[in-house]
């Protein structure tokens, strides 16, 4: 009996233990998993601040912005604006109130750079990275909003996880950035990122049609229903020196983008060689993503200068990613590059490749900020790459600008983003569809 009554305690204590243990774990989890507290309802006034206003981004100050539920409604002089007496007021003075950034070039994933480690550190590690895999990185997701960038675009993802991911964006399950989402990335088998990443060839994050029957086929895949991507992403390269890889032959790639416009979506391309260039350009793709030094480290041809200006095709040069790793004389050239394409009259984004070759989430957007600067964009310039000009590329006017019937997407800095760009990182609040997302103003520790 003594035993008896001894093994039922014990499993009773183990059984305790059991549950502690396991709501602990599910309190973890959504304590962690960084849900959307409620949505901004009713009227809200920021008032006092110095608002980088309209697509231009022209500094108004002592300005009111009235949001309701999320939307803005008003923006004018304080004491102009008429706010509402149940509004919630929140004085800005002293603050330089600035649109939401964009980051046109991003890979959703984990936040830290990830070790191959072997033996149980490795399995740790990797239990890690399938739960956060699983909730949607809730760090990246706080990465971006902590550093004021409030939308990105995917290009290039596990196409059913990354149109998960934007669903519970969307419907407010998950908090985060607004997400556009490419889905898998259209390529070849031996080329980037299968034949340079390793990335299977089966695996849903990319599309490798070798027909353009096939190519059309897959895009229609992706086209349409609820999982319908916001642009297709096309990857022409024949590498570089010590590694030729294969591109998409021309007739597929006529027809992946064909059928991409049948279907009323953009085509975005990385591109690596001048002749890489020429055949996304005879595809008439919307828009390029990097600038490497294969292509244009020895200046533009003219003609394809004068083409890309006069067809207004925006580039993104993502300079941060290849800054990480190209020599300093040779980044430098890349940047002066992008700078003689904006001089020249093209149409300069901002994305940042985030996180290839370890670049943080979030963080790098300042960083591309200040080198598209030192390419010689204005400050004021290289704001409009992150915000209005990026909606355009995105084809929305809901977001990118602080004006009326947009969406109250903002990011309050101390000091002048216009003077100097470095200031853009002095982030104190942001406001995602007019919910506090980020404030740190009682924190003290940005004065
Ligand atoms: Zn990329």
């Amino acid at each position: 009996m003594i035993r008896f009554s001894r093994l039922r305690q014990i499993l009773l204590c183990s059984l305790a233990i059991v549950t502690i243990l396991t709501a602990g774990g599910i309190a973890y989890y959504y304590a962690t998993l960084y849900t959307v507290d409620e949505a901004q309802e009713g009227y809200l006034a920021l008032t006092g601040a110095t608002v980088l206003a309209g697509e231009g981004l022209e500094p108004r100050h002592s300005t009111t912005i009235l949001i309701r539920d999320g939307r803005i409604v008003e923006v004018g002089d304080d004491g102009d604006v008429e706010v509402p007496s149940r509004a919630k007021v929140l004085d800005l003075s002293g603050y330089t109130l600035m649109p939401g950034l964009i980051d046109l070039h991003v890979h959703m994933g984990p936040s830290d750079p990830v070790f191959e480690e072997e033996g149980v550190g490795g399995i740790l590690a990797t239990s890690k990275l399938v739960i956060d895999w699983a909730r949607f990185y809730p760090g990246t997701r706080r990465a971006f909003l902590e550093n004021g960038v409030t939308t990105v675009r995917d290009l290039g993802n596990e196409y059913v996880w990354i149109m998960e991911l934007r669903r519970q964006l969307q419907d407010g399950s998950l908090e985060g950035p607004r997400l556009f989402a490419a889905g898998p990335i259209f390529t070849t088998q031996g080329g980037h990122p299968v034949a340079t990443f390793g990335v299977d060839p089966a695996s849903d994050s990319v599309r490798l049609p070798s027909t353009p029957e096939d190519a059309r086929r897959a895009v229609r895949e992706v086209a349409s229903g609820e999982n319908r991507v916001d642009l297709i992403k096309v990857v022409q390269e024949r590498g570089g020196p010590g590694r030729s890889l294969e591109p998409i032959a021309p007739a597929v790639l006529d027809a992946i983008v064909a059928e991409a416009h049948e279907h009323d979506l953009p085509v975005t391309a990385h591109w690596g060689t001048l002749d890489d260039l020429k055949d996304v350009l005879a595809a008439e793709v919307d828009g390029l993503e990097h600038i490497e030094s294969r292509g244009v480290l020895d200046g533009w041809p003219e003609d394809i200068l004068d083409l890309l200006v006069e067809e207004e095709v925006p580039l993104s040069p993502t300079l941060a990613v290849t800054d990480a790793v190209l020599p300093p004389q040779v980044a430098s050239k890349l940047r002066q590059r992008a700078g003689e394409f904006h001089s020249a009259g093209g149409r300069i984004v901002l994305g940042t490749d985030a996180p290839i070759n370890g670049l943080p989430f979030g963080a790098s957007v300042h960083r591309e900020l200040e080198l598209l600067v030192n390419g010689a964009l204005t400050p004021q310039e290289a704001l409009r790459a992150a915000t209005s000009d990026a909606a355009g590329v995105l084809r929305t006017d809901r977001i990118g600008a602080v004006e009326a019937g947009r969406a109250a997407d903002l990011v309050v800095v101390v000091g002048d983003p216009l003077r100097d760009i470095r200031d853009a990182k002095n982030v104190v609040m942001v406001f995602r569809d007019g919910r506090t997302v980020v404030d740190r103003r009682s924190v003290g520790q940005i004065s």
